[in-house]
């Protein structure tokens, strides 16, 4: 109980400022690319006459950070899942491959899509609005700082979303991350009070399936109609779409363009998300390669009994690790020292050097790498925990090669350096 405690409130603080960040940034990007493109064009999408309210933005800024320490409450729960196995986040992204990440990603999405739409109904019956979505309906014209906007229990039924779909979907790090990313930013584009969605768009044009601003903003206006969060699926399926969004938001795309600007801060805008989305996806896809490297490298274990090479596994998710050396490589007739200790008879011949003596360790959330070892000197496999020390040492606790407790194994470039 202890150690899920710990797992949690280490994992918390972290999760606590993403969310968070994740909120500023986007509601912080959307807000001053209305400011600086408002009379470039954006003003003659403006999709309400009336203006937000004297004190709005502080109100949903306020209710935005309490939804985002919320979200972090839950989120962290989710690092507790991973440690004890109830949901897999796996950590090593040639396990899977870009394609699983595509669709695992796509699929999150669609059922995002869908468990929103119907949350969202649920909380406009009579019953449940007043405690659960009230709040967010104070923002009648709103403003990007309005896409956390949230009463607490309506934040729970939100936060609840990635836990829940965790327990039957396993997803990447990166993944998990681009969700957050779209999420927030469809969000902050929904709450824009202008329309920033291209013609492209719009109802029976190409991307016309995605909701846009002005879907989102006639739900505010209305009061109900136009529930679904990233698509029109829904709300088309189930006969709940606003019956004047498709002439409302052409009514904004060509005011639009009547103006001689507008094109380019159109694309200017696109661009710039684009590019964020984009540079962030790149830093993300870059990380996962240099972060499961945390104990790879060739290791001596204590005495110098062994040397063994970390690297990730063949084909299989996580970390391996392979004897290359042994200071008793040989018994006292010259023969290589073979497994003999294994329950496996068949597996009594193979020689030591050359073993693979650890398989799948995977990161944990509190910075270490947990797997299994195989010790040849009575043939069991234990778990272990592997963490690096610094530059040149790593603890292992567990059963390991000759001995079982924690031991230190130091880099073996160190001692060749050394050896100079
Ligand atoms: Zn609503
Ligand atoms: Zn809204």
């Amino acid at each position: 109980m202890n150690e899920l405690l710990h797992v949690y409130l280490s994992a918390w603080p972290t999760v606590w400022v993403m969310d968070t960040a994740r909120y500023l940034v986007a509601a912080t990007l959307m807000a001053s690319i209305l400011a600086l493109f408002w009379r470039a064009g954006l003003g003659r999408r403006k999709l309400q006459p009336r203006d937000p309210v004297r004190g709005q933005r502080r109100r949903e800024f306020l209710a935005s950070l309490r939804t985002a320490f919320i979200f972090s409450l839950l989120g962290a729960i989710v690092a507790v899942g991973d440690h004890q196995g109830w949901i897999t986040i796996y950590k090593n992204f040639r396990q899977a491959g870009p394609l699983y990440l595509f669709l695992s990603l796509a699929l999150m999405l669609v059922a995002h899509d869908a468990y929103f739409y119907w949350a969202h109904r649920a909380m406009h019956h009579r019953r449940l609005f007043a405690l659960f979505h009230r709040t967010h309906h104070l923002s009648r014209t709103p403003t990007p700082w309005a896409a956390y906007s949230f009463a607490i229990p309506e934040a729970v039924v939100h936060g609840a979303f990635v836990p829940l779909f965790l327990l039957v979907v396993p997803m990447h790090g990166l993944g998990l991350l681009a969700f957050g990313i779209v999420q927030i930013l469809r969000n902050v584009m929904g709450h824009a009070g202008a329309e920033v969605h291209g013609a492209v768009f719009g109802p029976g044009q190409w991307l016309g399936w995605n909701n846009t601003t002005t879907h989102h903003d006639l739900h505010h206006e209305a009061g109900r109609y136009n529930y679904g969060l990233y698509f029109r699926w829904w709300d088309k399926l189930m006969g709940t779409e606003h019956p004047d969004y498709r002439r409302k938001f052409e009514a904004i795309a060509s005011a639009a363009t009547a103006g001689p600007t507008t094109s380019t801060s159109v694309h200017a805008l696109t661009r710039t998300i684009m590019g964020i989305v984009a540079g962030s996806l790149f830093l993300l896809a870059a990380d996962p390669v240099r972060a499961d490297s945390g104990p790879a490298g060739r290791w001596m274990t204590p005495g110098a009994a062994a040397v063994v090479e970390i690297t990730p596994c063949n084909g299989e998710p996580g970390l391996c690790g392979t004897v290359r050396w042994l200071w008793d490589s040989v018994d006292d007739r010259g023969r290589p020292r073979l497994d003999t200790q294994n329950s496996d008879t068949s597996l009594r011949t193979r020689p030591l050097v050359g073993l693979s003596i650890l398989s799948g360790f995977a990161r944990t959330a509190n910075g270490g790498w947990e797997g299994r070892i195989y010790n040849p000197e009575d043939g069991q496999t234990y778990r272990a925990t592997l963490r690096r020390m610094g530059a040149d040492t790593l603890t292992i606790e567990g059963c390991v090669l000759f001995i079982c407790q924690k031991q230190v194994w130091r880099s073996a470039a160190a001692l060749a350096a050394a050896l100079h």
